[in-house]
């Protein structure tokens, strides 16, 4: 157990479709299994990041909670990697950087279609959202980045095999795309 590569994952402004394509790669999660172990991320029930070989991130940076957490595991894990379009760029979630922040909350909370009982959200519970979303290298450093929305399962498994072998991960041509 011990000797396992320790993986966290972490879906920040993000559509949970990255995960769905790690698990895309099918039965052979199994071989994963054997030398991965995950630690904190949505597949397992942990919930704080500790010292950690590979970090993968998916999702932008939208509110203060997103900062919280991905300055956590910048500071736990050994690489940090951006999982898809809207960890590396924004991604969709980036249009509303268009529209100012107030007009984006007063359309949903406050005079929208179907809007009742207008009031935007102010329970201290709730994470401030920033003025625009960010991709993740704008707020902590970052070693590796898996281009796609989502990337395909391969490009998880390439990245995956190469860094448990040692090698440095290299992503053929035909991995390469970015929708
Ligand atoms: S890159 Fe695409 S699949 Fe991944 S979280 Fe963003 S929208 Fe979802």
């Amino acid at each position: 157990m011990t000797d396992k590569v320790k993986v966290a994952t972490v879906s920040l402004a993000g559509c949970f479709g990255c995960h769905m394509s790690l698990l895309d790669i099918d039965e052979r999660i199994v071989q994963l299994a054997g030398r991965v172990e995950f630690i904190r991320s949505p597949l397992t029930d942990i919930k704080r990041c500790t010292d950690c070989d590979i970090g993968l991130i998916e999702g932008g940076v939208c509110n203060s909670e997103n900062v919280h957490t991905l300055r956590e595991f910048r500071k736990h894990c050994r690489i940090l990697v951006a999982v898809g379009a809207c960890a590396i760029n924004g991604g969709l979630p980036n249009y509303r950087n268009y529209v100012p922040l107030e007009e984006c909350l007063g359309e949903s909370y406050l005079d929208g279609i179907g809007v009742e009982n207008p009031h935007i959200p102010n329970d201290p519970e709730l994470p401030l959202l920033l003025d625009k979303v960010y991709p993740v290298h704008e707020v902590v450093k970052i070693d590796y980045f898996l281009p796609g929305c989502p990337p395909a399962a391969d490009v998880f498994w390439k990245f995956l095999t190469d860094s448990l072998e040692g090698r440095d991960p290299s992503l053929p041509y035909e991995l390469i795309h970015y929708d």
